[in-house]
């Protein structure tokens, strides 16, 4: 699309639009003793940036995230806090069934072998928030098929969820910036390039010559 609209393009101006309702949406706090339990599950480093030192996000993000907040948002999406000590953990469950089973949702381009570590850690946490014992991961496909799985409270895991969301919360107060984490994630995430600076260079080294070739004699 390259439409103009009174001399303007059109395409920037909902970019634009998209990013404003982005910032609004995701509801960014600047107390770090409040740590959403999104930020603690997923890599801390990316958490770090997106509350201090923000990149806008691209069209693909944009519609990803707000995708996924429509779609949360048609169910219940109760709120919880858990305090431990001076630090506040925010999280949510989609739904809570019969008073027992916490409900957490993702929706997804294909379905993983074993639920994602951070999807654990985020519906554990609501466990203990929520005072339940089991909980249940369910990953929706575009086209509505779903895969479930069945959680179980981990105590392990909660401590681990606490310890991420207070190294979060120190270093947001330090304004330190948190290791990097390497993970398949890194390879989609908009912070790629402050992680891991890449120099392209010419080099006269080639496969072949691992083998006793030179690169004239591959050819
Ligand atoms: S590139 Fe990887 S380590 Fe860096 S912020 Fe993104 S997810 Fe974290």
């Amino acid at each position: 699309m390259n439409k103009m609209l009174g001399g303007r393009d059109v395409r920037k101006l909902i970019v634009a639009y998209m990013n404003d309702r982005h910032k609004k949406l995701k509801r960014i706090n600047e107390d770090p003793t409040r740590i959403y339990a999104y930020e603690a599950s997923q890599c801390t480093r990316l958490s770090y940036y997106e509350r201090v030192d923000p990149i806008t996000s691209n069209s693909t993000e944009l519609f990803q995230f707000l995708l996924t907040y429509g779609f949360r948002h048609s169910f219940e999406n109760i709120e919880s806090e858990y305090k431990v000590d001076n630090l506040t953990l925010v999280l949510a469950a989609d739904i809570i069934l019969e008073k027992e089973l916490v409900v957490r949702m993702h929706i997804t381009d294909s379905f993983p072998g074993s639920p994602k570590p951070q999807d654990l850690l985020y519906l554990n946490a609501c466990l203990y928030s929520f005072d339940k014992a089991e909980g249940i991961l369910i990953y929706v496909l575009g086209d509505g098929r779903t895969s479930e799985f069945l959680v179980a409270k981990s105590a392990k895991m909660f401590e681990e969820l606490i310890r991420r969301a207070r190294v979060l919360s120190t270093l947001l107060k330090e304004r330190r910036v948190p290791i990097i984490e390497p993970s398949e994630s890194c390879m989609t995430c908009k912070y790629y390039g402050r992680c891991y600076m890449i120099e392209r260079k010419e080099t006269s080294f080639s496969i072949e010559s691992l083998f006793g070739k030179s690169k004239d004699e591959s050819t």
